[in-house]
């Protein structure tokens, strides 16, 4: 079997590059991969299935008369298991068939969108009933199924996926254990203050934050009854939600002939590997990004569907460099909390905060070279779009940046470019 365009992974990036290519060439065959059950999901709404918000089927966002329409070809359930850059050639197991048998598929273009899947969590006692990461909708559902039993929760992780844990068991007023291995929520990124006003939101929330600790062995028999971490503490729960990172399966392309770097799959500004006709999207790439003039992997779902679109675009022959502020924002135990650019402090980062505490307002700012790079914010989300287009533009904010520091200082009124 051969296609013109084949795509591994049916997440955003993948089904946005295909529906943008069928724009574009209306006649080249375009197949899709994807080891999932499902069609194409919102990840990005699980919390809310959890949370009751929203029921499971309006968590989905393509049927497949949308596929047979727009004759895009989706496989199910078909876990690719080798890629020959040479001969440009999938293999896949098909797992719907019996025996999981084996086939191949050739194609003229490739792209890998293939995202990540959560990394195993290497405590002692893992395999025990009641521990959950979130990452698909079956660990959803499983969720779900489980969380009428919860008594108490323990929360493991300093992550985005660790706030949802937190406020899906809050809403349920399970009492929560939450324990963090950094020095304290978001500690590469927020100072002591930006960490107090993020704590004290925590232990409104009946949440008791146990930082510099860490899970040693998961307690119980078959089912979890708590945690003993390094200090060693015991604590108490039922429910464990584990927000760790994702493992990208790098080993396997690196294997294959893909250059890869620490976090995903090396691409030029058109999201092409070095493999001519070959591209990556989404979370697994590791695209030159031509704001921050360097390879980085961006993990958010806007990014995810803007690369697709692009990925999209150069397989089929508009040339057109990929181009993105990144922002990841979530609205949660009643903070909206916005992380804008880049946000990592380090060597050369000259970092600004101001904040109004009894307001719960919080902002701090990175800056390179007199530059906006990146910023953190509690409930300042109206300086989002200002600050983006700051950083897009790489504007220079020497002259205005003793302001920072003052909570009133309105960035709307500022003239810079
Ligand atoms: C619970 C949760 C909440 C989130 N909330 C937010 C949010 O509020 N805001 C935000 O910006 N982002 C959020 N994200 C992140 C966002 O969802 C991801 O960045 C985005 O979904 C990445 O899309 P992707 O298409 O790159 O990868 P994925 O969605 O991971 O899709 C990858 C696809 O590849 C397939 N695949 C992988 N390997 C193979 C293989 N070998 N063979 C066949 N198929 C394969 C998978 O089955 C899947 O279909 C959240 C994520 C989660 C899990």
């Amino acid at each position: 079997m051969e296609y013109k365009y084949v795509i591994i992974g049916g997440g955003i990036a993948g089904i946005t590059a295909a529906e943008t290519i069928r724009e574009l060439d209306s006649s080249g065959t375009i197949a899709v991969f994807t080891k999932e059950a499902h069609l194409l999901y919102s990840r990005v709404l699980l919390p809310s299935f959890l949370k009751g918000v929203i029921r499971k089927d309006q968590l989905f966002l393509r049927t497949f008369g949308d596929f047979e329409k727009s004759q895009i070809t989706i496989f199910l359930k078909r876990n690719v298991i080798d890629i020959d850059i040479k001969q440009k050639k999938i293999t896949f197991q098909d797992n719907e068939s019996l025996f999981h048998k084996k086939n191949t598929v050739f194609y003229e273009k490739l792209l890998i969108a293939s995202g990540g899947e959560v990394e195993e969590w290497p405590v002692a006692g893992n395999d025990k009933k009641g521990i959950f990461c979130l990452q698909t909708i079956g660990d959803a559902e499983a969720i779900a199924k489980y969380l009428p039993q919860a008594k108490k929760a323990i929360v493991a992780g300093g992550s985005f996926i660790a706030l949802e844990f937190l406020e899906i068991f809050s809403l349920r007023r399970i009492p929560i254990s939450l324990i963090c291995k950094s020095a304290g929520f978001f500690s590469n990124s927020f100072d002591s203050i930006g960490g107090e006003i993020m704590d004290s939101n925590f232990r409104r929330h009946g949440i008791e934050p146990r930082y510099k600790e860490e899970v040693r062995e998961v307690l119980g028999g078959n089912w979890v009854s708590g945690t003993r971490t390094n200090r060693p503490a015991e604590y108490q729960g039922n429910i464990i939600g584990v927000g760790i990172g994702l493992n990208k399966n790098l080993d396997f392309f690196k294997e294959r002939g893909f250059l890869t770097g620490e976090e995903g799959i090396r691409t030029n500004e058109y999201l092409e590997t070095e493999n001519k006709g070959v591209f990556a999207a989404g979370d697994i790439a590791e695209f030159y990004d031509v704001i921050f003039e360097k390879h980085r992997a961006v993990g958010n779902w806007t990014n995810a569907f803007l690369q697709g679109e692009i990925a999209g675009f150069n397989m089929a022959g508009r040339k057109t460099v990929f181009r993105n502020v990144p922002s990841y924002s979530i609205t949660n135990l009643g903070f909206q909390i916005t992380a804008l650019g880049e946000i990592e402090a380090g060597e050369g980062v000259e970092t600004i905060s101001r904040a109004n505490p009894p307001f719960h307002k919080y902002e701090r700012f990175f800056i390179k070279d007199g530059v906006m790079k990146g910023a953190f914010m509690i409930n300042m989300f109206f300086d989002k779009p200002i600050i983006s287009r700051w950083i897009e533009n790489k504007v220079s904010v020497e002259k205005i940046k003793g302001n920072f520091a003052d909570i009133s200082f309105n960035l709307a009124e500022v003239v810079v470019e």
